[in-house]
C-alpha cells in the first residue's frame, strides 16, 4: 500500500493539471493521492473526475499561515488540511481571502524586480494565472525562466525568490491556531507540512508543535523531501510524545521541483485514521 498525501496541481503551483496528477500518481503505483494546493479546493472535482481505477483520492489544501516561532519572534508555516467541507462558509470566505491576497503579494515581489530592472511585467504574470487558480513564487520563477534570466525554478529560488531573499515577502498573516480551529469546525484534520525543513527559512520550535497540538492539531509531516534524518528524528519522538500522528508525503509539484510521486509515503494505518477523525467529505476511490 503506497500513500502518497502532499501533492499539488495547476491549481496552484503544480505543473500537472488535476487529472494528470491521479493519471500520474496511478501510474507510480499509489494506491492513495492527496491533492493539497495552497489555498484552494480548485482542483478537487477534476482529480476525482479523472480517477484511475484502483486510486483512492484524499481531498486536502495546503494552507499558509503564520505562527509563533518559539524564539520570540514569528514564521510562515503550512498546514495540511484534509477531508473537511469545501462548502464551509468560513472556509470558502478564508481561501478567496488568501488568494486575493496572494496575487497582490506575487505583484509586489514582481514590481520590486522589475524595478531592478529585470524583464518582468506583474500584470501580464498575474495573467496568466487563472482566477480560481492560487498564485505563487513557482510563477514568477517560470516567468524568469521563460524571460531567460534563470535556467530553472530552483536557480530562481536560490538567487532571488527563497525566504531569505532580497524580494521576499510572507504569503499570508492568518495565525495557524485559527486556521486550525476553521478546518476543525469544517469536519478535517489538520497535520503541520515541513514543520522543521529549515533550510526553506525560520521553522518553529517543538514547544510551538506542544501548543498546537493543544489547540487541535492532529498530525506532523515526518517524512518530507526537506527533512533531513535528524528533522525526522526529532518529529517522530515529537509525535510520540504528543500522540500526534505522523505522515510522510513527497510535495510533488510536477516539474517545477526535481520530486517525484511516492518519493515519501504514509503508513496505511495514519490515513485509516485521519479518514476516521474526519467528518467533512469521504475519501473517494476510482
Ligand atoms: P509561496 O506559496 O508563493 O510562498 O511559494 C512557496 C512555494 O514555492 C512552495 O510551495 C514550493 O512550491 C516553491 N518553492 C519553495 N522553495 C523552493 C525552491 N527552493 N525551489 C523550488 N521551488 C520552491
Ligand atoms: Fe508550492
Ligand atoms: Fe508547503
Ligand atoms: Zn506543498
Amino acid at each position: 500500500m503506497r500513500i502518497d498525501l502532499h501533492t499539488h496541481s495547476t491549481a496552484s503551483d503544480g505543473t500537472d493539471s488535476p487529472a494528470e496528477l491521479v493519471a500520474n500518481a496511478a501510474a507510480a503505483g499509489l494506491d492513495a493521492l492527496a491533492i493539497t494546493d495552497h489555498d484552494t479546493t480548485a482542483g478537487w472535482a477534476q482529480a476525482q473526475a479523472a480517477l484511475p481505477p484502483g486510486l483512492r483520492l484524499v481531498r486536502g489544501a495546503e494552507l499558509s499561515c503564520v505562527s509563533a516561532d518559539g524564539r520570540g519572534g514569528h514564521c510562515t508555516v503550512h498546514l495540511l488540511a484534509y477531508l473537511f467541507d469545501p462548502d464551509s462558509d468560513t472556509v470558502v470566505r478564508e481561501y478567496a481571502r488568501a488568494r486575493a491576497e496572494r496575487r497582490g503579494r506575487l505583484a509586489k515581489i514582481a514590481d520590486l524586480m522589475a524595478a531592478d530592472g529585470f524583464p518582468i511585467d506583474a500584470e501580464s504574470l498575474l495573467a496568466a494565472v487563472p482566477e480560481e487558480a492560487t498564485a505563487g513564487r513557482p510563477h514568477l520563477a517560470m516567468a524568469l525562466m521563460r524571460a531567460g534570466v534563470v535556467s530553472s525554478v530552483d536557480e530562481a529560488f536560490a538567487k532571488f525568490l527563497n525566504d531569505r531573499g532580497r524580494y521576499y515577502l510572507p504569503s499570508s498573516r492568518t495565525p495557524i491556531e485559527d486556521s486550525i480551529e476553521m478546518i476543525d469546525r469544517a469536519g478535517g484534520v489538520t497535520v503541520l507540512a515541513h514543520a522543521f525543513a529549515a533550510h526553506r527559512g525560520p521553522t518553529v520550535t517543538a514547544e510551538v508543535i506542544k501548543e498546537l497540538a493543544g489547540v487541535g492539531l492532529t498530525g506532523v509531516e515526518v517524512d518530507h523531501p526537506d527533512h533531513d534524518d535528524d528533522a525526522r528524528d526529532r518529529l517522530r519522538r515529537l509525535a510520540d510524545e504528543l500522540g500526534l500522528l505522523t505522515t510522510g508525503s513527497s510535495d510533488y509539484h510536477g516539474t517545477n521541483k526535481v520530486i517525484r510521486l511516492g518519493q515519501e509515503t504514509t503508513a496505511p494505518a495514519m490515513l485509516d485514521e485521519i479518514a476516521r477523525r474526519a467528518t467533512g467529505v469521504e475519501i473517494v476511490a476510482g
